[in-house]
C-alpha cells in the first residue's frame, strides 16, 4: 500500500501503521484545496500550508529557491 498526500509526500507505515494511518486520514481531512505558492498546481494541503511536497523537497535540496 502506497500512501502519498501533498503535504509530506510519500508515508513509510512500515513503523508504526495504527498511528501512522489514523495520522494519515487526519491530514487528509485537514486538506484543503491551495495552490502551490511556488509551481501554482492545485493541491491539497493543510491550511497554514502553502507550498507542496515536491517544491518543499526542492527548496531543501537547492533545486530552487
Ligand atoms: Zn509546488
Amino acid at each position: 500500500m502506497n500512501y502519498y498526500d501533498d503535504n509530506f509526500g510519500n508515508w513509510n507505515m512500515d513503523d508504526d501503521p495504527e498511528e501512522t494511518r489514523r495520522f494519515y486520514h487526519q491530514v487528509q481531512r485537514e486538506s484543503v484545496e491551495t495552490v502551490c505558492s511556488i509551481c501554482e498546481r492545485t493541491v491539497m494541503l493543510r491550511p497554514h500550508y502553502d507550498k507542496c511536497n515536491s517544491c518543499m523537497d526542492a527548496l531543501e535540496s537547492g533545486r530552487i529557491g
